[in-house]
């Protein structure tokens, strides 16, 4: 398992080994086509490439484009849960804020499929809950899949981390893909963010601003570069996702990462992966997601709301983060078009699904 590769890797060690990076490191990584290793991304996420920002963001626009064309695949999330057992100090579904709770029943789950094929032709849905195995587990998400199923042709879910072979028995409903956060890497500082509830076991799991961004998503790489030697038929995806205000407001980040340095960040993701998905939520505002659609980035959502039942009748009850980018999906589409870019609603069909 990762966690046992993770022991050996130094956070301290991590850290101190980005911040030696020299112009040299960075532009011995800037020369390399293929095959970039750890130590390379760490030195182009390093301050020590800061003046290689334009240059990294042309390797990273020419590999996007080697990999991609212009392509923009759209995806849509929708929270059918907010209910949830665990106190993550930065979210407001956290168990002690004192707002109303829903569990959407499976009328009001049809009511949101409609509502957001309304909004555009989405085809890839993201199903997204709150952590309550009990009231809305294994059995809740396999039958809003099989709902889902006449309305969508790509099925993903971002909610507890589950057993093998409950992932399997989803996959018997349609689930093509998870979506996991670590939150962070940092297992010493783990607990102080996670203090009660199943996601306090730092085993059963990158939020940005938590602890240092660029330690953090040097374990990602470590990550990325683990599961795909030991699971190489799986396409992935990274994200990173800068913390946003929530109903939890008493929670301010650690860390803030500035627009420049998400860039970096992303840049050089794409030099170090040329085949990996890299995802801009509407967490990120219209102007910065504009502007990384033409340079790195291949996934993006569109109109979301993250309050259950917030397509159909909105607003209605608790949001787990006020999202950046408010434009309509159909804005977004345009605005990618004008861009030069091609949205993707649809790049996945069920009859491509392995049938069991
Ligand atoms: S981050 Fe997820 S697990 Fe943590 S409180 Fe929020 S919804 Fe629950």
């Amino acid at each position: 398992m990762f966690s046992d590769e993770l022991e050996k890797i130094s956070w301290e060690e991590t850290t101190k080994a980005i911040y030696s990076k020299t112009d040299a490191d960075v532009r011995r990584a800037l020369g390399k086509k293929e095959h970039l290793d750890v130590n390379d991304f760490m030195a182009l996420i390093s301050p020590a490439a800061t003046p290689y920002l334009e240059v990294m963001a042309r390797l990273s626009q020419k590999y996007t484009m080697e990999r991609f064309g212009k392509t923009i695949s759209m995806f849509v999330p929708l929270y059918i849960t907010n209910s949830c057992t665990n106190s993550c100090v930065y979210c407001g579904f956290h168990i002690s804020n004192p707002m109303k709770r829903t569990i959407l029943t499976e009328e009001e789950i049809i009511n949101e499929y409609k509502a957001i094929k309304r909004l555009a032709p989405f085809e890839n849905l993201l199903l997204v809950t709150g952590e309550n195995p009990a009231a809305a587990g294994v059995p809740y998400i396999a039958r809003a899949l099989d709902l889902a199923k006449p309305y969508f042709s790509n099925l993903q879910i971002e909610v507890m981390p589950l057993k093998a072979e409950e992932y399997k028995e989803l996959t018997h409903h349609g689930l093509n893909g998870v979506i996991c956060f670590q939150e962070t890497y940092n297992k010493a500082n783990y607990k102080k963010y996670h203090p009660r509830g199943m996601k306090s076991k730092f085993e059963w799991r990158v939020l940005i601003g938590l602890e240092e961004w660029r330690t953090d998503v040097t374990m990602m790489a470590y990550h990325l570069r683990y599961l795909q030697k030991h699971y190489w038929k799986t396409k992935y995806s990274v994200n990173f996702p800068r913390m946003r205000p929530s109903e939890n407001d008493g929670f301010q980040p650690n860390v803030i990462m500035n627009d420049r340095e998400l860039a970096q960040l992303t840049f050089a993701m794409r030099i170090f992966d040329h085949d990996v998905d890299i995802s801009y939520s509407t967490r990120e505002s219209a102007e910065i997601r504009n502007h990384m659609a033409t340079l790195g980035v291949t996934t993006m959502s569109a109109e979301s709301k993250t309050e259950p039942g917030g397509y159909y009748s909105y607003p209605q009850t608790l949001e787990q983060f006020h999202v950046s980018d408010e434009r309509k999906a159909i804005e977004v589409e345009r605005d990618l078009r004008k861009l030069g870019r091609e949205p993707v609603w649809k790049d996945w069909d069920q009859s491509f699904d392995f049938k069991r």
